[in-house]
């Protein structure tokens, strides 16, 4: 990979230049490119429109009720297609990002920044919602550039390019804000004043903020700049990647069109329709470059001039380093093998800790204060705290059940007459909101003898009426001058 500093051969010099969105005195160079309509700008549009339609209609869809995606930060839960990661789920979480993290190395190392030229919001935001607009207001492509020539930034169009930019972004935050709190709440606070929720204006002012500054001002300098992802390319694809790639073989070298080309000149007729078309302001000519976000639009422009020239089109296509050189192809590759291989170990660990999971989550803990406590009446009694966490959409209702307090124990331990037993248990069944959690305590009362060495093992089961069932066994705690062991080879 080359970067805006070392051209190859052949290529448009550019000394001094750092970014392509740089003058050489340090000020701004604005890249305003040429739109190519061309068949692969059509089939990105169409990507484009669904995504963005897919971003805006998300926090109205429901699957099994919840919604497709909440970040719900206050209770820290985490829903994607309506299932509900908790606090607890960090091994679910675990599996889920590092597929996601694997699948875009998979995706790269096939099919380079597919990403980016089709899916990431940056591109897709700018490219066919804020470019267009603006290219509206500015009265079309070649109007931008002379208003941009004589710094006009403030005519009355273009403030209302800006403001039309405002509303738009104000939107995207408003939408942004759903995914953290659901509709319901962000409908509830838009009738009332900000002064009742001013974490969530303040978000929504931050957002609107820089969602308006990224797309008036910042634009393709994000992609050049601030993302990682592009510095990560020289690291996740090879030369077999498939990218957006110039024919060099094919194209030069290089001569403009007319009487005066030689015979044994290139394809390329350096017209430069491919630069002028580029949203990063970048030459493809000059190789594989950061900048490169893989949008196609030099595919358009340049597939368009050779229609116009009569040469077959394709000078610049999807391709890799690799095939453009000559080379044979080869799909099996370490990292066309390998993360494949980790992937479906992590979507496989992923499903199955899903199926496995119950529909509740049962915690079993001691009471906060001593491990047990000895009564008026000599009898012993330990506080247990039961903590339920519902992971059903609706709110249930959880019966507790002690199995292991008289009769014999679950370890064999004396029996013990029911009369001298005591469970209270304030609020038996407990019930709990849809993917809440929620902690009771129960007091168990035995008689000193029921413990042998100080303990006596019970278990705790709970259930629900739809078949959620869960039994753990839990250890008593006594004195341990209580009664010996009667059976010390635990037979039954
Ligand atoms: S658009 Fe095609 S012919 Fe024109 S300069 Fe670019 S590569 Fe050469
Ligand atoms: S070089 Fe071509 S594919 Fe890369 S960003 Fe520019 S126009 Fe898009």
């Amino acid at each position: 990979m080359t970067n805006s500093r070392a051209p190859q051969s052949g290529a448009i010099p550019r000394a001094g230049r750092v970014l392509p969105t740089l003058n050489e005195d340090g000020s701004r160079r604005w890249i305003r490119p040429k739109p190519s309509h061309g068949p692969w700008w059509k089939r990105r549009q169409v990507v484009a429109y669904v995504l963005m339609a897919l971003f805006f209609a998300a926090p109205h869809m429901r699957v099994f009720g919840k919604p497709v995606f909440l970040m719900d930060l206050p209770r820290r839960q985490f829903t994607l297609m309506g299932y509900t990661f908790l606090p607890t789920d960090t091994l679910l979480f675990m599996f889920t990002m590092g597929a996601g993290v694997i699948g875009i190395f998979l995706i790269t190392a096939l099919w380079g920044r597919a990403w980016c030229g089709w899916a990431c919001p940056q591109t897709v935001y700018l490219e066919f919602l804020f470019r267009p607009i603006g290219r509206w207001f500015d009265g079309g492509y070649t109007s931008s550039r002379a208003l941009d020539k004589k710094g006009a930034w403030f005519t009355p169009r273009r403030l209302g390019k800006y403001i039309t930019f405002f509303l738009l972004a104000l939107y995207v935050s408003h939408t942004m804000l759903a995914f953290f709190v659901g509709t319901d709440q962000l409908y509830g606070w838009m009738t009332r004043s900000p002064s009742e929720h001013p974490s969530a204006f303040l978000f929504v002012v931050l957002f609107t903020g820089i969602v308006w500054f990224n797309f008036t001002y910042f634009r393709e300098q994000t992609c050049l700049i601030v993302c990682p992802y592009g510095r990560w390319q020289s690291a996740l694809i090879d030369r077999q990647s498939v990218i957006v790639a110039y024919d060099v073989n094919r194209g030069e070298p290089r001569a403009h069109a007319g009487a005066t080309r030689s015979t044994g000149a290139g394809d390329c007729i350096d017209c430069k329709a491919c630069v002028q078309t580029c949203p990063t302001g970048i030459d493809i000519r000059n190789g594989l470059q950061m900048e490169c976000v893989h949008c196609t639009q030099c595919i358009d422009a340049c597939d368009d001039i050779m229609t116009r020239i009569g040469k077959p089109k394709g000078l610049i296509r999807y391709s890799s380093q690799d095939a453009i050189a000559g080379q044979p192809r080869k799909f099996l590759r370490l990292r066309t093998v390998l993360y494949p291989v980790v992937l479906a170990v992590l979507l496989g660990g992923l499903g199955f800790t899903m199926w496995s999971k119950p529909a509740a989550d049962l915690t079993v803990l001691r009471g906060l204060d001593a491990p047990f406590t000895t009564e008026a009446d000599g009898r012993i009694a330990n506080q247990i705290r039961i903590k339920i966490t519902n992971r059903r959409a609706e709110a249930m209702r959880y019966p507790v059940a002690f199995g292991g307090l008289v009769g014999a124990s679950v370890e064999s331990a004396p029996p013990i007459d029911a009369a001298q037993v005591t469970v209270v248990a304030p609020e038996n069944p407990l019930t709990v909101g849809a993917g809440a959690t929620r902690t009771t305590s129960v007091f168990v009362l035995l008689p000193a003898t029921a413990f042998v060495r100080g303990e006596r093992f019970i278990t705790i089961t709970v259930s629900d009426d739809r078949g959620y069932l869960e039994t753990v066994r839990y250890r008593l705690l006594g004195p341990s001058s209580s009664t010996p062991n009667p059976n010390p080879a635990g037979t039954p």
